[in-house]
């Protein structure tokens, strides 16, 4: 039998991994800077926390989750990160101990979407929260690191869609009136959307499908229809923008799949770089009452995750230098003994090394330090154990000298400071 992987769920090998471990540490350090602690929550919740936060009538709840019953427990591996957070958040009385909090999370999500170019089963996100503060400041500082993220990695398209989706009351009060405009064209609704009409109306101006597209033309628009306290954060949050200069687009049809937002909603959509369709590079917002409905105190919150996948397609390729390398070809079993404490040695000097223990022959072995793109080869044979040297080619100059055994890890380290990085990773 031919064991292949999950469809949806990709592997990430050697070859590619020097971009994504880039693009965790430019977000680890970017988060670090505005004071967010990391947290590392698992993989795995009891279903209930997402049918809780997320709603029952969120697309990733009633069909996306991987759900499964272990000794009694019904757990769901999870499709986001926000409600283990949140959850963990409760659970250790964190409230109690610091008024302000701010976590950052970096990990896989699973989703039984069906997989696509940016769209994938098993996807990873990296996300921030910040409990504890309800004004607009924060909810500003938040998009504006993330359009200062985005400039750092090189993905320069990027506009940011910003909504408020009120309070509670705004919700029924703009439920009614997107139902009154949307009733009279039921049967031209998908089948979703005319379940959602009673359900969960907003969830239909998030439909892709075009018949309901269509029926949203004109739809009210929920900025019209916000309270005085949400309207006074919306416009303080824009007037913080403005004043920071981050861009941003009002765009009032912007609801988003999750059903546990209040007030402030965001979304990050790039375009060029290897997109296509799956334009959202990430997005977040408001969900003042999360902390409170998983049994915590009132506290509120804001947060938002990011696509790792989808930024990799937006990042222009990336002309990172690998770190140098040495690669040691020793002939015999004498000299590779001595290839051996040489290579930890070189270790020991903060110098990657290679040694190839296989035996061949020296042609084969300086292939192979071409292969992995090595900055210097290190070839010990008979004549260097009876010289008591090893003899070292720069493979970038094209230049080769003796060095004496007891010196030759300093001489190549010495060699590698002062050479250029090589430009080329291996693959
Ligand atoms: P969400 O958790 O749905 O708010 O999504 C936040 C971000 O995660 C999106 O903007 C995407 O960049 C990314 N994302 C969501 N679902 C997937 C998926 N199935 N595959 C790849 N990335 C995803």
């Amino acid at each position: 039998m031919n064991l292949r992987g999950v469809k949806g769920m990709n592997d990430v090998l050697p070859g590619e991994i020097g971009r994504w471990q880039r693009l965790e540490a430019a977000f680890r350090s970017t988060v670090e800077l505005h004071r967010y602690r990391e947290v590392r929550t698992p993989l795995v919740e009891p279903t209930e926390l997402f049918v809780r936060s997320i709603g029952e009538e969120a697309d990733i709840v009633r069909k996306e989750m991987y759900s499964f019953d272990q000794h009694g427990d019904n757990l769901t591996l999870r499709p986001e990160g926000t409600a283990g957070a949140a959850r963990a958040y409760v659970e250790h009385g964190v409230a109690a101990r610091e008024p302000l909090t701010r976590w950052y999370y970096l990990g896989p999500m699973f989703r039984a979407e069906r997989p696509q170019k940016g769209r994938y089963r098993q996807f990873w996100q990296a996300g921030c929260e910040v409990y504890g503060d309800p004004g607009p400041a924060t909810d500003a500082e938040m998009i504006d690191m993330l359009v200062s993220f985005f400039r750092e990695l090189g993905i320069a398209s990027v506009t940011v869609h910003l909504n408020s989706l009120g309070g509670p009351d705004t919700r029924v009060r703009y439920g009614a009136a997107l139902v009154a405009h949307l009733e009279p064209q039921k049967d031209a609704l998908s089948d979703d959307s005319k379940r959602r009409l009673t359900t969960n109306p907003l969830r239909v101006l998030d439909s892709k499908d075009p018949r309901d597209v269509a029926a949203c033309e004109g739809a009210p628009s929920i900025l019209a229809v916000l309270d005085e306290a949400d309207r006074a954060h919306f416009d303080a949050l824009c007037r913080y923008l403005d004043r920071l200069g981050t861009p941003y687009l009002v765009d009032p049809r912007l609801v988003r799949g999750l059903d546990y937002y209040t007030r402030t909603l965001f979304e990050i959509r790039g375009s060029g770089g290897d997109l296509g369709a799956q334009n959202a590079l990430g997005g977040g917002g408001r969900y003042d009452r999360m902390v409170r409905e998983l049994g915590g105190p009132d506290v509120p919150s804001i947060g938002f995750a990011l696509g790792l996948e989808r930024l990799l397609l937006a990042m222009p390729p990336d002309a990172a230098p690998e770190p140098p390398c040495v690669a040691i070809a020793p002939m015999g079993d004498v000299a590779t003994g001595e290839a051996l404490l040489l290579a930890r040695e070189l270790r020991r000097l903060g110098v990657a090394a290679d040694v190839d223990a296989r035996g061949g022959s020296l042609k084969s072995m300086l292939r192979r330090a071409n292969a992995i793109a090595a900055r210097v080869a290190v070839v010990i044979g008979a004549g260097e154990l009876t010289r008591g040297t090893v003899q070292i080619k720069d493979l970038a100059q094209h230049a080769q000298l003796d060095a004496p055994r007891a010196e030759a890890a300093d001489t190549i380290a010495r060699l590698l400071a002062a050479a250029e990085p090589t430009g080329s990773a291996p693959t």
